[in-house]
């Protein structure tokens, strides 16, 4: 018992020291991939089925790596938070999206895209300089606030709320519109909703994926949406890969979709030929 207690701990200790090495080894390239710029933007329209045409797009990073070829976001936003490379990934992500809006704002309005939703990690709002940073990286592409949306989710706003509410209002003030991402996923419950000054509310995708098959999701869903219509915010479902979906969601009050179904996150210059017929 005791050998194998022995190989235990040489096999865990293996695996920890490659795992560490693999981190180190991501955080590096991935601070040369920010500094280089290596990260490019990617696209993902969304579509309000009410006005039958695409009315804004998520900013989602796109690494593609020389050696390694295609590194997901949920590979490195991670080891990008723990390492505190989050924040400068976060400003190179909003000034891209900065540059989207001063360059080719009016393409995108050609093509019904009024605004960009950039996402938000645990740390950035809370640090120190986010604020003045955003303001600044605004100023010098002369971009309106009115112009972007910051998603964040329920597990950043809830770590401290007094304060998270006090930043949130901070933007809202300047016109910048907040989205709850990944909403129902966290450990808040949707009374929470009510305190902090967000817009809009973006249904996890988890709650989608299984629609119509699976009757709780359903219920979650609808719960969500109607939750939503009488706080007065604005709903936006993630991952609709389907007419089934889609058609699901209009029935319970939700009019704003992105997903699979309407369009891929896509390199900027492909939004230029977006076409909105799914009638
Ligand atoms: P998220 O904010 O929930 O973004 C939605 C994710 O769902 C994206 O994955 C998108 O490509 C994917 N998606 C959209 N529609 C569909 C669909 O119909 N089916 C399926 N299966 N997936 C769909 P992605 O781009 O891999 O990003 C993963 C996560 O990484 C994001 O989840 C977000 O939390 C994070 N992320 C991405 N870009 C950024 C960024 O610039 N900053 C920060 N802080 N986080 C980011
Ligand atoms: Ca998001
Ligand atoms: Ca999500
Ligand atoms: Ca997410």
């Amino acid at each position: 018992a005791k050998d194998f207690g022995r190989n235990q701990v040489v096999y865990f200790s293996d695996t920890l020291d490659k795992e560490i090495k693999a981190k180190v080894h991501l955080e590096h390239k991935l601070r040369q991939a920010i500094s280089d710029e290596a990260l490019t933007v990617y696209l993902q329209p969304q579509f309000d089925a009410q006005k039958n045409r695409f009315i804004w797009a998520e900013a989602l990073v796109r690494w593609i790596d020389k050696d390694e070829g295609f590194i997901p976001p949920d590979k490195f936003i991670g080891v990008a938070e723990e390492t505190g490379l989050i924040h400068d990934l976060g400003l190179l992500v909003l000034r891209q999206v900065c540059r989207y809006l001063q360059q080719h704002g009016k393409a995108l309005r050609l093509v019904g895209i009024d605004g960009i939703a950039v996402n938000l990690s645990s740390r950035q709002l809370f640090a120190k300089n986010f604020y003045s940073s955003v303001m600044e990286m605004l100023a010098s592409y002369a971009i309106s606030p009115q112009q972007i949306e910051f998603e964040v989710t329920e597990s950043l706003l809830m770590e401290n709320t007094e304060q998270a509410i006090r930043l949130m209002q901070l933007f809202k003030d300047q016109g910048f519109r907040l989205a709850m991402d990944d909403f129902g996923t966290g450990y808040s419950s949707l009374a929470y909703l009510k305190q902090f000054p967000v817009d809009c509310v973006k249904i996890d995708r988890n709650f989608i994926k299984d629609i119509p098959q699976d009757e709780q999701d359903k219920e979650i869903s609808s719960a969500i949406i109607a939750m939503a219509q009488k706080l007065g915010l604005d709903i936006v479902a993630e991952g609709v890969e389907t007419i089934e979906q889609s058609e699901f969601l209009q029935a319970q009050g939700c009019r704003v979709m992105q997903g699979y179904y309407y369009a891929k996150p896509m390199p900027i210059e492909q939004t230029f030929n977006l076409t909105a017929d799914f009638s």
